[in-house]
């Protein structure tokens, strides 16, 4: 039972074939005997999910239907749950039991989703291989020594593993595209503006949103139809109908025009990787895509002006945790500013704790210009870049990722070695464009993702090309061995 699709348990629970309750026991089980070797939850909510699996027959069986209705899923932990642990992977928010539940958490539970337990992540978002997290590292299901890619790096193990079929994500730079890349799954991060950001913990505020990561397009498209929305509590959020995604994934990839961008194929990128990405666009073009070699010249800028913008934001958004209002508060302060110190010091991680004073720096009155505002601008010469891409094609496709998943530890003691791992990925954050990640092959066992780009809100058009890939390709269906 754990194999199956949230598209195949839709159907089965409409046939009748097992119960959302019965599929909910099979999954804990599993959680329960497997995941000590993966370490991909940080909570578990087996009454909740009992209690929510029961409702969700219940109401099957008044009539109701529903693609996630009884469906079991899982939240990264920086989604607030209601009187659930919250913890951002953050021993600063260890104690901390949200008082809401999130937007997106609100709208599954009321499409009937179940959900399992809170999943392990990067500390406050911040990483790529979630090694940063409180609660330990989340191993990679395809090579127990190697990391899954962070920063939903619990997501993406759990899901890889098929303890569940799928979770929510969230992605600043990429962190629901590079972990489905890293452990063979399908991962979407939508146009910014698309999911709400409220009860969504904040890194940087104009580059996070969630998203689905499943094991095919055709699930991706599920859970976004359940998370995708306006939102009035959420001021960025966009006012636009959300279509159906389902529906969308029956078109045709006849004369689409795909554009491979020729800075994408530099020093940096693992041959091996890059042989892959040329297979995919040759499956593609079988199927009536046209390739052209297109080009976005300010790509080179990205990491540096990432890794200004997001502390800068990660900076401001931090400085809430201070001891008096919310969470962690150290021992006996001898007074307020020890107090600060100290609740800030022990409660944060040192990859936080570096961010935040990146980000104060970058933001400070002598250096705003030269850093802060100098970043803001090459961000929009990024989506200047992207905008004259998509006057000429459909979509973008290049690697999600330079490198498949490294060994346990490997790049702990150079942060910036982690962080040009996000070269692929960052460039849509800082435009607000949708992507998606998609299994393309394997290199020494470990799997390669390749990543698509799409216009403003053509989160359909990124799932149908993948749909109609994955319904030509096995990758996505190969499973971890042990798992
Ligand atoms: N790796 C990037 C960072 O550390 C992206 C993280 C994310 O998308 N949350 O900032």
């Amino acid at each position: 039972m754990h194999q199956l699709t949230l598209a195949e348990i839709a159907r089965g629970l409409a046939d009748k074939k097992f119960s959302s309750e019965e599929l909910t026991k099979v999954l804990l089980a599993r959680i329960a005997q497997l995941d000590p070797q993966l370490n991909s939850f940080i909570s578990l909510t087996e009454d909740l999910a009992l209690t929510q699996a029961k409702a969700a027959d219940a109401r099957r069986a008044n009539g109701e239907s529903g693609a996630l209705l009884g469906a079991p899923i899982a939240h990264k932990d920086l989604f607030c749950t209601q009187g659930i642990r919250t913890s951002c992977g953050s021993k600063m928010l260890d104690n901390f039991k949200a008082p809401y539940d999130a937007t997106v958490v609100a709208k599954l539970a009321a499409a009937g989703a179940v959900t399992l337990g809170k999943t392990n992540m990067d500390e406050f978002a911040m990483g790529s291989a979630n090694e940063s997290s409180y609660y330990g590292a989340v191993k990679n299901p395809w090579n127990l020594e190697h990391v899954p890619g962070g920063s939903s790096g619990g997501s993406a193990a759990a899901v890889a593993a098929r303890l569940l079929p799928a979770a929510t994500g969230t992605d600043t730079g990429g962190s629901i595209r590079q972990p489905a890349a890293l452990t063979n799954l399908t991962g979407l991060k939508p146009t910014y503006g698309r999911v709400s950001r409220w009860g969504m913990i904040a890194y940087a505020s104009s580059l996070d949103q969630g998203g689905p990561l499943a094991r095919t397009a055709e699930d991706c498209a599920i859970l976004l139809q359940g998370m995708a929305g306006f939102d009035p509590n959420d001021s960025t959020s966009i006012d636009e109908p959300v279509p159906d995604y389902s529906a969308s994934l029956n078109g045709s990839l006849q004369g689409l025009r795909i554009g491979v961008p020729k800075e994408y194929f530099s020093a940096g990128l693992d041959p091996r990787i890059a042989e892959l990405i040329h297979n995919s666009v040759k499956e593609l073009e079988k199927l009536g895509a046209v390739v052209k070699e297109i080009s976005l010249p300010n790509m080179q800028h990205a990491i540096p002006a990432y890794y200004v913008i997001a502390p800068a934001e990660a900076s401001s958004n931090l400085s809430r945790f201070d001891g008096v209002r919310f969470g962690y508060r150290c021992e006996n302060p001898v007074n307020l500013i020890d107090l600060y110190k100290r609740s800030r010091g022990e409660g944060f991680g040192p990859e936080v704790q570096r961010r935040i004073m990146v980000g104060a720096y970058a933001l400070s009155a002598g250096y705003y210009d030269a850093y802060y505002l100098k970043a803001q601008r090459i961000r929009r010469l990024i989506k200047n870049d992207f905008m004259a891409a998509f006057n000429e094609v459909d979509i973008i496709l290049g690697p999600t990722t330079p490198n498949p998943a490294w060994k346990l530890g490997a790049k702990n003691s150079d942060p910036v070695a982690a962080y040009l791992e996000d070269v692929y990925t960052i460039t849509a954050n800082l435009a607000g464009l949708p992507g998606l990640s998609m299994p393309a092959g394997f290199v020494d066992g470990l799997p390669v993702g390749v990543q698509l780009l799409a216009p403003y809100f053509q989160e359909g058009r990124l799932l149908n090309v993948a749909h109609q890939y994955q319904l030509n390709t096995d990758w996505h269906t190969r499973t971890p061995t042990g798992f």
